[in-house]
This record gives C-alpha cells, structure tokens and sequence, in this order.
C-alpha cells in the first residue's frame, strides 16, 4: 500500500512514535526512526522494520533545532531518495500549575511540541512541492482542545499545532500535500506511566469506552491519514480518545 514510500517519524524510539514507524513499515514504507541521541532503543525500531524487509535509517535529531530539522530532513533525501510521509510525533510534557511554572518549561515544551514541528515542516516543504505529493501528520493532543490544569505550556503547545496544521494544509493543498493533526486522548505510554494513580482513576471516569488508549489506536489513525483513502482529508484534526471529549 505504501510501497516505494519514505516516512520520518519524530520521536520514533519508543511509545506513540515507536508504533507509528512500525505500522507504516507493515504498510510498505520504509522508515527513517528519530530521537534525540539515535539510541539503542531506536536502532532496535529500525531493526524490527529491515525484519520486515523494509529499509529503514535511525537519524539522531533535535527536532527543536532548525538545523538539526534541516539535516534530518536532507539525510533522508540522500540516503533514501525521496521523502513522502513526515509524523511530528516527537513531544516532551514539563507539568506544573501556572503560577510556579518556569519560563524555562514553558519554553522548552513550545520549542519541542510546536516549534519543532515547524522545523520540519520548514525544511520538508521544498522537498514536498518539487515532488507535488506528501502527507504530514502531526502529534496534537486531546488538552489542546479542551484545555488541563497544570499544563498550559502543553496546552498551548498542542493547540498551536492545530492552527499551525490548518495553516498549512492551506498554504500546500494546491500542490498535493494534505496536512493534518491527531489529537489522541490518554495513551498507555511512558509520557502517562508517570502520572498518579489517583489522576489515572478520575481521566478514567471521564472515558466513555472505559479504558485507556493503546499506542496501535494512534498508529492506525496515522496509517489512515497516509492511505489513499484519506486523499481528500485536510486540515482536520482526527479526535483518537475513547470519546473522552467530544
Ligand atoms: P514518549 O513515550 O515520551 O516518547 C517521546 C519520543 O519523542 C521519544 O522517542 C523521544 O526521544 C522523542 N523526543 C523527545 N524530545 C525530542 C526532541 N527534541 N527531538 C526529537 N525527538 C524527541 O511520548 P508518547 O507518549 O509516545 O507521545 C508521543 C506524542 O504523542 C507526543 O507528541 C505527545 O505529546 C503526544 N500525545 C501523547 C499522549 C499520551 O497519552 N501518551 C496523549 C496525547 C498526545 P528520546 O528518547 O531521545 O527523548
């Protein structure tokens, strides 16, 4: 299905973006795994995808850093010749309630969650343009539509990537490339690992499926958005919450 296809997955390491970068190899493309330091745990993604006789790269990045986004970007072109897919997965959380919150958190988040997601994007558009085809997708969240107390700075990380995917599926819809957001309610990774029992229990009670999300509920959605099924779908954002807001 994806076939003859290149996908970056930020953030692919492990979690939410581990399962993305697998899920787009069992459709037929090959990958291109990121993470800050190309550890162990991302050569082993991309292992498991050349297992599954795809190609597959590990690219340390700093999607937060223009030219780190530049490179990850330009080194696939490189070595795998093309590049039709980008997931801005990538995404780091510093809680904390308002008024103790520090400027260097609330930075931090906004330069990782939504800059980087502009970094790519930035320097992946020329590439799309020329070839006049490309899917992105990018990682929002559930807080970004209705809002958490003790993260504003994610908050507002994840709701400037849905202004920020509206805009640009704007501005690149007349060349063929789509460009969404999910906005994937609580998942079952080591980003929600470190959260209470007691906050666990009560985003339970506001599950209507009445359980958490598994990172192949956000995958699939992802696999979607890149499927030929999906060729007239842009600018939206793709709710993947077990109806925890609607
Ligand atoms: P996770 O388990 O914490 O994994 C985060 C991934 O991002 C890791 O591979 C990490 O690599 C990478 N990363 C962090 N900072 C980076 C940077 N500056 N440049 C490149 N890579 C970086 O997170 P997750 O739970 O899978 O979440 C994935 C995405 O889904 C995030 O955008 C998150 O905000 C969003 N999301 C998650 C949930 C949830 O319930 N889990 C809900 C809504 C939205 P290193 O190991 O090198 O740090």
């Amino acid at each position: 299905m994806l076939e003859n296809q290149v996908a970056i997955v930020t953030g692919s390491s492990r979690g939410i973006g581990k399962e993305i970068a697998l899920e787009l190899a069992r459709m037929g493309a090959d990958v291109v795994v990121n993470d800050l330091s190309a550890s162990e745990a991302a050569k082993e993604v991309a292992k498991e995808i050349e297992a599954m006789g795809r190609k597959a790269m590990v690219i340390a990045a700093d999607v937060s850093n223009s030219d780190d986004a530049k490179n990850l970007v330009n080194t696939t072109v490189k070595e795998m010749g093309r590049v039709d897919i980008l997931v801005n997965n990538a995404g780091i959380t510093r809680d904390g309630l308002l008024l103790r919150m520090s400027e260097a958190d609330f930075d931090s988040v906004i330069n990782v969650n939504l800059k980087g997601a502009f970094n790519t994007i930035k320097h992946i558009t020329p590439v799309m343009l020329k070839q006049r085809s490309g899917r992105i997708v990018n990682m929002a969240s559930v807080v970004g539509l209705m809002g958490n107390a003790g993260q504003v700075n994610y908050c507002a990380s994840k709701a400037g990537i849905i202004g920020m995917t509206k805009a640009a599926a704007r501005e690149l819809g007349s060349r063929g490339i789509t460009v969404n957001a999910i906005a994937p309610g609580f998942i079952n990774t080591q980003m929600t690992e470190v959260l209470p029992e007691e906050v666990k229990k009560t985003y339970m009670t506001q599950i209507p499926l009445g359980r958490f999300g598994d990172v192949s509920d956000i995958a699939k959605t992802v696999g979607f958005l890149v499927s030929d099924g999906a060729a007239y779908i842009t600018g939206q954002v793709i709710s993947v919450n077990g109806g925890m807001y609607m």
